[in-house]
């Protein structure tokens, strides 16, 4: 999907500032809208999107970019380090996106989404005290202290540490998105599927967990077990 709205007549702005994400937003009126006028049509009462996309805050990663996915697809939640707090602990914004989009929007794919170079795993791995700074995120970083756990008992090579981290947290936030009732029930009845995924941003490649196997694998490699698991 090409991305009309970053024209080049916008790079000139120095520093982006409210006038410039107007400007973006005037832009995406008069040149975006009226090519999927139809699409934004079909949405104005209704959604039905197939997958809710859990992944961070972080500017550089851009859901419906890297999936090729259109408005409407995706139910999108995004919080600092793809965090999805275990069922019960920490009843809030991400426990309730899970419940709506599973329960309400009958959602058949949920895919956690990390990625290289993480802000919130390079400070867990740092294991730098923001406690007094930024009180708030090291409470929420909590929720990732059992992969920050798993990394430093395997006495990695420090330039291995954060991807390690990055990974570990996936499969830490799948086990507690498995622990959500509307997850569990679903997952039960065989009506919705988990995936976890590390996107690349300097290569511009998205990897993902074979829970089976417990590794990472390629897209190709994931695309061909699937396909394999599908034909059985
Ligand atoms: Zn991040």
């Amino acid at each position: 999907m090409p991305d009309k709205s970053m024209s080049e007549e916008r790079g000139g702005a120095e520093t982006p500032d409210l006038l410039y994400l107007l400007q973006g937003a005037d832009e995406f009126s008069r040149l975006v809208f009226p090519d999927s006028e139809a699409l934004f049509k079909s949405l104005a009462r209704r959604q039905a999107p197939h997958t809710l996309f859990i992944t961070c805050a972080d500017s550089r990663v851009s859901p419906e970019m890297i999936t090729q996915t259109r408005p409407g697809e995706l139910f999108v939640c995004r919080n600092i380090g793809n965090i999805v707090p275990a069922y019960g602990e920490m009843l809030g914004g991400v426990s309730a996106v899970v419940e709506y989009a599973v329960l309400a929007l009958n959602v058949r794919q949920i895919v956690i989404c990390g990625h290289s170079d993480c802000g919130a795993m390079k400070g867990l791995a740092s294991g730098a005290t923001i406690a007094d700074e930024m009180p708030t995120v090291h409470a929420w970083l909590r929720n990732a202290e059992a992969a920050r756990s798993v990394v430093m008992a395997r006495k990695l090579e420090e330039e291995r540490i954060v991807q390690a981290m990055v990974e570990e947290n996936i499969r830490l936030q799948l086990t507690h998105l498995r622990t959500h009732p509307a997850v569990a029930g679903r997952l039960a009845l065989g009506k919705l599927q988990v995936q976890g995924w590390v996107y690349d941003i300097g290569r511009g490649k998205v990897s993902v967990f074979d829970e089976a196997d417990s590794k990472f694998e390629s897209l190709e490699e994931a695309r061909l077990r699937m396909l394999r698991k599908d034909a059985r």
